[in-house]
């Protein structure tokens, strides 16, 4: 710890639209933990409570070992001074790097949901993936042009100052930025280097899908390398700077897998419409059956989690054997299907046209496991299951490589 307080803080940048279950958990996480600091430029800023551990660490080491070896002389008390100021002083500059992507993604017409600050830098969570390779190398390179913009300027100002307290910090605020910037250049998806290499990618191979899982393997592999670093200095004497490293990389590497699965699932669903694997022979039930008739002709013997209510043509809701749960057992006999059901305004529906990758992430962001079909007047066309999803998976899988033997670089995929 002593010998790096210039820890390079890794902002990952990281596109909601680009997430796979594996990241939409591990963001949710992020966010539940946030507090909220403020509001710039109309973006809400908040900090997870990682974030806490990071401040005092950093502080700590600024101010018991990076500060009394270069400024000798000076009372623990304006060490601590320093290292607090420079701490905050830290983030404020990943603040700064997150609001570059931020208004350069806002140039695409992309709304910043917000920026959280957490242990590892910041993450500013943009809502969706830019439209076009150019937008995305503009929004990826964004960060680290301001962070090595913000750098410079402390590095102009800094004679300013030179050989006092302030001077100290001021040099290593332009350290630290001119290393953001650096270390954020990496090629590794999810940092910005890598987001910029899958750019290039999809600009060459003209595949967003292609371009993601070839970036999300650098990433894996750019993980591994910190892993092993982060090994090979905690065994050597760096403590607490090896087992940051290795947090680091398993962080990275969760997000470069999750990017990975979520590129084979766009790969293999985006283009499959949800009219061509619903189930269109559903069962229905009647709104005015009791429940233990519902549960007796329904669920017994058909084993389905849920049933569309539907009344002559119209789709009225579903119920669901959580539904029926919630009911006590004695009032079954007297309670319709009707009265315990999730009402249609309480549902999601979906369309015959929609994709069923589109279907497929819905699912996954309301945790839900069917989606009702329906048509434009609200008529029940059929019903598609997280299994429906699989099954397209698999089929897709095996009628594009017949031959799994086959040698990767011999096999030809039809665009
Ligand atoms: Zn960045």
């Amino acid at each position: 710890m002593t010998s790096s307080p210039s820890l390079p803080s890794g902002d990952l940048l990281w596109y909601r639209a680009g997430w796979g279950p594996a990241c939409e958990e591990l963001e949710y996480r992020l966010m539940r933990g946030a507090i909220r600091l403020g509001r710039i430029l109309g973006i809400p800023i908040g900090a997870n409570y990682t974030w806490f551990i990071a401040l005092w660490v950093l502080a700590w080491s600024l101010a018991d070992a990076y500060y009394p070896a270069r400024f000798p002389g000076f009372p623990a008390s304006t060490y601590w001074t320093m290292g607090l100021i420079s701490t905050i002083l830290l983030f404020a500059s990943v603040v700064v790097h997150e609001l570059g992507h931020a208004i350069a993604a806002r140039r695409y017409g992309i709304r910043t949901r917000s920026i959280v600050l957490f242990m590892f830098g910041g993450v500013a969570q943009i809502a969706k993936d830019p439209p076009t390779p150019g937008a995305e190398l503009a929004v990826a390179a964004a960060g680290p042009l301001t962070s090595l913009a913000l750098g410079g300027l402390f590095a102009v100002v800094n004679p300013l100052a030179a050989g006092s307290a302030l001077g100290a910090i001021i040099a290593y605020l332009a350290w630290v930025n001119a290393g953001l910037a650096g270390f954020n250049l990496i090629p590794g998806f999810p940092l910005d280097g890598g987001r910029m290499l899958r750019a290039v990618i999809w600009r060459i191979t003209g595949s967003l899908e292609r371009a993601t899982l070839i970036a999300s393997r650098t990433g894996q592999v750019v993980a591994v390398a910190f892993i092993a670093a982060g090994v090979l200095r905690a065994f050597t004497g760096g403590g607490i700077a090896g087992l940051w490293l290795i947090l680091l990389g398993w962080f990275m590497d969760t997000g470069a897998q999750g990017s990975y699965q979520q590129a084979l699932l766009r790969e293999a669903l985006g283009k499959v419409r949800i009219g061509d694997i619903m189930t269109r022979d559903v069962h229905t039930v009647d709104p005015g059956l009791t429940l233990e008739q519902a549960v007796a002709d329904y669920f017994l013997p058909f084993k389905h989690g849920g049933f569309p209510v539907v009344w002559g043509d119209r789709l009225l809701g579903i119920i669901t054997l959580h539904d029926v749960r919630d009911v006590p057992r004695d009032r079954r006999a007297a309670i319709t299907v009707r009265n315990a059901m999730t009402p249609l305004s309480r549902l999601r529906t979906i369309r015959p046209t929609t994709s069923a990758y589109e279907a497929f992430a819905r699912m996954a962001q309301d945790g839900i496991g069917r989606l009702l079909v329906t048509d434009l007047d609200g008529t029940l066309l059929g019903i598609v299951t997280r299994s429906d999803l699989l099954h397209a998976i698999r089929t897709r899988v095996e009628l594009e490589e017949p031959s799994a033997e086959r040698a990767p670089s011999t096999r030809t995929r039809p665009r």
